[in-house]
């Protein structure tokens, strides 16, 4: 029986990771588990108690779709929040044993790993033996070797960047596992720049303890999705003397963002110039052989050897990033071992158009325009009103395209959605930001930086 709920979940879970982003997933999904259910009752273990307000509050409609799309109906979700011992439980990318929560607790390793473990932010399946290395990202790998035998000497800060899903934050904490494992003694502290903000206005609104110590005690410092500090002026001049402190006393700093540090957006020259004193690697999309070792890899982890013309008709299929094809690959794993049957290539293609198909349902004209005002810091009536300021005919344009390239809507539509009579603005809007995004680097970037939430 439990048996078959973590085989579900792990289908369920596969659909998550590929429709939700990455920053989403790796915050509250990843971390998630379906225990036990019936018609009453779904119950989940949760890593925090952040985590689970988040589900009680919000993420909860998401999963009760989910849920019942793969027929479980139950009329109430419960979350637990995990013990720390249970959180290192090996996760289900790297086993396929039955996982009832009790003895498990006893087998996790030694408290002082387990502590300083959870503590740092640290996920213990991105490792350097889990990553594997082509082209597309062997620079960033030897980099991040070198980094962890010797942190705080070689490239200070090292900084990735590159679009979603290609491995930045496993080999960010790859280092981290690693530089832990050589010295358990050592504070490693993981943090994703949204909550780095975040902690920090709860820091100077409620005056919470805590902050500067946390990060200013740290020997490595590794901040993901650094393009979040975008437009965040406070939040950047409190990082730019958190670095400043890190890096003077030969602390190690690790970087990850979308973009170059030029490239990103409003960033101040200071903070510009601190994050070029290191290195900084691009990581892209891996090549078709090194993606074909990436699901081997995959599907090895889990004690199952795929057919060569499955790995090879995913790598051909999933070409945009590695989370995607992980998040599909699950999928067929988990619908393989429900079915108690070999995974072919019939089923890889089913689940490959399913995804394709499930894809873009969640958006509305609503949260495009919602979510276009608040990445520009409008108001709603602001965006959809009449005054003519640049800084709000950017943005309102943008949300026409917006509904226009995602929802396909007519010109009267996005017109009416706008809330205007005459829908040859809306013609123009579109048209002009078509062609900003062929010669505008920052309106490209403000274009797909809106994209990827909206898909969220
Ligand atoms: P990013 O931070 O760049 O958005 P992640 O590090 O979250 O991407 O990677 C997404 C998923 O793909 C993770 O589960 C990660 O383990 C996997 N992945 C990415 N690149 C590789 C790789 N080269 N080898 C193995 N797994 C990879
Ligand atoms: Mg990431």
């Amino acid at each position: 029986m439990q048996r078959d709920v973590d085989t579900l979940w792990h289908s369920i879970l596969g659909e998550a990771q590929v429709v939700l982003s990455a920053a989403r997933y790796g915050a509250f999904w990843s971390n998630l588990k379906l225990i036990q259910y019936d018609d009453e009752e779904a119950v989940f273990e949760v890593i925090s108690v952040f985590a689970k307000a988040q589900f009680e509050k919000k993420e909860h409609v998401y999963l009760r779709e989910l849920l019942e799309k793969n027929g479980v109906k139950s009329k109430q979700l419960t979350f637990h929040v995990q013990s720390s011992g249970a959180r290192l439980r090996v996760s289900r990318e790297t086993t396929n044993e039955v996982v009832s929560s009790a003895p498990v607790r006893q087998q996790s390793s030694s408290p002082i790993s387990t502590s300083s473990l959870a503590q740092s932010g640290l996920n213990p399946r991105y490792t350097f033996d889990s990553f594997i290395v082509g082209s597309s990202n062997d620079l960033a790998y030897a980099a991040s070797q070198g980094v962890a035998s010797n942190p705080g000497t070689k490239y200070n800060p090292l900084y990735f960047y590159g679009g979603v899903g290609l491995g930045k934050t496993h080999l960010m904490q790859a280092v981290g596992n690693e530089i832990v494992k050589n010295n358990p003694g050592a504070r490693v502290v993981y943090v994703s720049m949204e909550t780095f903000g975040n902690e920090f206005l709860e820091y100077i609104r409620f005056k919470k303890k805590g902050f500067s110590e946390k990060y200013r005690s740290a020997d490595v410092l590794i901040v993901d999705d650094m393009q979040f500090i975008t437009g965040k002026e406070k939040t950047q001049e409190e990082f730019f003397h958190t670095f400043n402190f890190l890096h003077q006393n030969n602390k190690q700093i690790i970087i990850s963002s979308d973009k170059p540090p030029r490239s990103i957006p409003t960033l101040t020259e200071r903070l510009r110039s601190r994050f070029e004193m290191g290195m900084a690697i691009d990581i892209q999309m891996p090549d078709f052989e090194t993606r074909c070792a990436i699901i081997a890899s995959k599907a090895g982890l889990l004690d199952i050897t795929l057919d060569q013309e499955v790995v090879e008709y995913l790598a051909t299929h999933i070409k945009t990033n590695i989370r995607e094809l992980e998040g599909i690959l699950n999928q067929i794993l988990a619908h393989a071992e429900l079915h108690n049957v070999t995974p072919d290539l019939a089923m890889a293609e089913g689940v490959v158009g399913n995804v394709r198909l499930s894809r873009p349902h969640h958006i509305t004209s609503k949260r495009v325009l919602d979510i276009t005002a608040k990445h520009f810091q409008l108001k709603m009536d602001e965006l959809c009103g009449s005054k003519r300021d640049k800084h709000i005919v950017v943005p309102r344009q943008i949300a026409m395209y917006l509904l226009r390239s995602e929802l396909k809507l007519s010109f009267p539509k996005i017109a009416h959605e706008l809330g205007r009579k005459d829908h040859t603005t809306a013609i123009h809007s579109v048209e002009k930001i078509e062609k900003a995004i062929k010669l505008d680097v920052i309106v490209r970037e403000q274009v797909h930086s809106i994209q990827e939430k909206l898909y969220v």
